[in-house]
């Protein structure tokens, strides 16, 4: 057994009051985190300082006592400091280099979320009441909390379709992996959502052509839209529905498939992102693919830190599709809408397949030789221009989905 933290995810409805009160608190810990990220900012650009996190948070003291800011005093104070930290840890990711420069929070992009520790709420009972609220949050129970689980952290978010969501980070402990030294290689597609070198291949979800397609459709009818009119606003809260309904229900089928594919094997191989974008497009197809590939990712990461198993990334560009898994010929292009091409030496290959045994190859290749794990992010010349064909082959072939 393995003792490990996991975040346990319900909807929940709120009183108007409640509703009222989170609204409030989101708004806040926007500002808080916006403020702190300029200041930070200026701090840098006018003088080289690095603010820490206790200066942002002796700043949010200080803010609260002047007449213009003195609502932030109005709301539950551990969201503002959780924000506090979430910024500091930002800073520290884009000075390791792994991030971005913090980008401001704004109202449209930003998802509305709050965090509160363990000082910022009760539970009893299985009933969870938030600071400054008399009543405990209606949850839906979609799953029970692992038995005698309480909560040591709270996230409340509401997302761009208007649904309230609570996360609960809880204590657990899970059973360790059986042995096995299986491994297997895969491919996420568009057409099929991924490719196992196993020969099994995963479809998309139930529903999600015609979800797709009302989509696409919802989003021709936004883009015709006036700016700022009530219609636009009535048209982005329908994709921001459908979009959601497309993503629930993706995760929950990636969670199933990503709790399979660890419990039965020692060795998970996938492609990098970055390395499956070389081949972009910019259909919506692709984007909702790009999204899934990102979370089956995180996924695969974290069950495979907790079932004790291997996940490798390949990061280096290869042929993956147009190379034969049994004898590593080239063939010449395969335009998206052919599934199945037989190579010279004979053997006949599902296209998805063929790339996720190639992936699965390349990745315990790499894993053997143990030290050329580095990307090899430019891709070579004639590499180069193999992406170049694929990516409008890719294209013309989307039509047809
Ligand atoms: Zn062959």
């Amino acid at each position: 057994m393995t003792q490990i933290k996991r975040a346990f995810k319900y909807r929940f409805y709120p009183t108007d009051e409640q509703a009222a009160e989170l609204s409030r608190t989101f708004g806040c810990v926007r500002l808080v985190y916006n403020k702190a990220l300029e200041e930070r900012t200026a701090a840098w650009n006018s003088e080289r300082l690095r603010m820490s996190y206790g200066q942002s948070s002796a700043r949010l003291t200080e803010w609260k006592k002047t007449a213009e800011f003195a609502f932030l005093c109005e709301v539950s104070s551990v969201p503002l400091q959780q924000t506090l930290r979430h910024l500091q840890t930002a800073f520290t990711n884009f000075f390791a280099g792994r991030a971005r420069y913090p980008r401001l929070k704004t109202r449209k992009r930003s998802r509305a979320t709050a965090e509160y520790t363990r000082s910022a709420f009760t539970w009893r009972n299985g009933h969870l009441t938030l600071a400054k609220m008399t009543t405990p949050l209606d949850i839906r129970w979609s799953r029970p909390l692992p038995v005698g689980a309480g909560p040591t952290t709270v996230t409340v978010s509401r997302d761009r379709a208007g649904r309230w969501f609570v996360s609960m980070l809880c204590d657990d402990a899970i059973a360790s992996g059986t042995d096995t030294d299986l491994s297997v290689g895969v491919d996420m597609g568009i057409t099929s959502l991924v490719a196992l070198s196993t020969g099994e291949k995963i479809p998309n979800p139930r529903h999600e052509r015609r979800d797709r397609a009302r989509l696409a459709r919802a989003q021709r009818e936004l883009a015709r839209k006036a700016k700022g009119s009530r219609n636009r606003d009535k048209c982005r809260h329908k994709v921001a529905r459908i979009h959601a309904r497309i993503t629930d229900r993706r995760r929950d089928f990636l969670h199933k498939l990503t709790t399979r594919l660890v419990r039965e094997n020692q060795t998970v191989v996938i492609e990098d992102l970055a390395v499956r974008n070389l081949l972009k497009n910019g259909t919506l197809a692709r984007a909702i693919s790009d999204a899934s590939w990102a979370e089956l990712r995180s996924m695969l990461e974290y069950k495979c830190a907790w079932y004790g198993r291997d996940l490798i990334v390949v990061d280096r560009w290869f042929p993956s599709s147009k190379m034969c898994s049994v004898c590593g010929a080239l063939t010449a292009k395969i335009p998206l809408h052919v599934r199945t091409w037989t190579c010279r030496c004979g053997a006949t290959h599902d296209r998805d397949v063929n790339a996720a045994r190639n992936t699965l190859a390349a990745g315990l290749a790499v894993a053997a030789c143990g030290a050329d794990v580095r990307p090899q992010r430019e891709p070579s010349r004639t590499g180069r221009s193999a992406t170049k064909q694929e990516t409008q082959r890719a294209t013309a072939g989307i039509h047809c989905l």
